[in-house]
């Protein structure tokens, strides 16, 4: 079995049969030439097209995405890989594929503000309900599974925006007894640094718009999952609904999950210093960040994790109207919503990617500002930080 790296630069990615080009090249196609009716084309194209009987239709299947799909699978483990148009798409394939009207599922307690609006406004649509569980604490998990019988429980580790920890092994085996399923969205953590099949879970969703596309050029998401059976159904289900991505989407992102692992560990350097410099900043009351032994989880992500991530979240010791001004003077650190990009960004959640929550349990506090630390220049990233710090009760 070959290392991370390794698979990240190869799977999937065979050269072109036809050419020899070393990268999957972009098939900008819908539809592919039959040699007579069912004499679909596409076998000779090995890995990419395990899956199926050759190629008929882009909807259904198409070799650039295969090639995604085919290294994502190897960067995870697990027995199949689909990829989606977006992180979301996946999410809402997966639960439609799993959940059936007066369905029950637990949520963690702080979570993607577009994944809590989704069980929140729409799957309850359809009779699919949900309560939200502390997923950091095993014995509320359990609890909450004694309580009512649950189709499945959906896990953030770490949780965005506040960076909790919830111990997939744990969860895996307290799940499974109480006969539902683990599903984990890997976003934050990027199967560089945590595996969550491996450590039980039947299923890893990703929006692969944020670390494993890396450059903030493309939107995508994808679903692995454990078990084949449940994969074909997935398969089925994203072919009937359409939520797939285009060629030059999957294309972008499988550019971006080949340098993965190099990234990756920069985002954890540079993060790590960042969050050490918060905490000991006079104007930061608190600091979200797992490699931080003051964290609760920090031991935890350390068993579970490869390194701890790129995501800081802090809050501003003047207030949520100092957390506001704070976002708009930083100048390295652009103002944005989404994540995972060699370039910082920085946030106001509770105005911005978590309004959604605004009024629920899992309403975010409104002096927490988050950051998605990129690869700059550490020192530079921290002068910025700095500055706008200093700026802090000059109006
Ligand atoms: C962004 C994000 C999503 C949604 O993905 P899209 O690609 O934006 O649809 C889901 N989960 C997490 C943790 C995210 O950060």
């Amino acid at each position: 079995m070959h290392g991370f790296e390794t698979l990240a630069i190869h799977a999937g990615q065979e050269p072109d049969p036809v050419t020899g080009a070393v990268v999957p090249p972009i098939y900008q196609v819908s539809t592919y030439k039959q040699d007579g009716v069912g004499g679909l084309r596409g076998k000779e194209l090995g890995d990419a097209a395990r899956w199926i009987d050759g190629y008929e239709y882009s909807r259904t299947a198409n070799p650039t995405r295969g090639a995604l799909e085919e290294c994502l699978l190897a960067l995870e483990g697990g027995a199949r890989c689909l990829a989606f148009a977006s992180g979301m798409a996946a999410s809402d394939c997966l639960l439609r594929a799993l959940c059936r009207p007066g369905d029950h599922v637990l949520i963690p307690l702080d979570a993607y503000g577009g994944t809590f609006r989704l069980f929140d406004k729409v799957l309850q649509g359809w009779n699919v309900s949900y309560q939200p569980v502390q997923m950091s604490d095993p014995a509320a998990v359990r609890a909450a599974l004694a309580e009512r019988q649950a189709r499945l429980v959906w896990v953030e580790t770490p949780t965005n925006p506040l960076l909790g920890i919830a111990d997939l092994a744990v969860l895996a085996e307290l799940v499974h007894e109480a006969g539902a399923l683990l599903v984990v969205d890997n976003t934050f953590a990027s199967p560089y640094l945590q595996q969550p099949i491996a450590l039980g879970a039947d299923a890893v969703v990703h929006s692969t718009t944020k670390y494993i596309g890396g450059h903030s050029d493309v939107v995508g998401g994808a679903v692995v999952v454990a078990d084949p059976e449940l994969g074909a159904r997935l398969a089925f289900l994203q072919n009937a609904t359409g939520a797939v991505g285009g060629a030059f989407d999957a294309w972008l992102t499988l550019r971006g999950a080949k340098t993965l692992g190099v990234r990756m560990d920069r985002h954890c350097q540079n993060a790590q210093r960042i969050a050490e410099m918060l905490a000991s900043h006079p104007d930061v009351s608190e600091v979200f960040y797992p490699g931080l032994p003051s964290h609760l989880g920090h031991e935890i992500a350390a068993k579970q994790m490869r390194g701890f991530g790129g995501m800081v979240s802090f809050r501003a010791r003047g207030g949520p109207a100092e957390a506001l001004a704070l976002c708009g003077r930083t100048r390295l650190f652009t103002l944005g919503e989404s994540l995972g990009g060699v370039e910082s960004l920085i946030e106001h959640p509770g105005r911005m990617t978590h309004a959604s929550t605004a009024g629920s349990a899992l309403e975010v506090p409104a002096d927490l500002v988050r950051l998605s630390v990129g690869i700059e220049t550490c020192d530079d990233l921290i002068e910025d930080l700095r500055m706008a710090l200093a700026g802090a009760g000059q109006g």
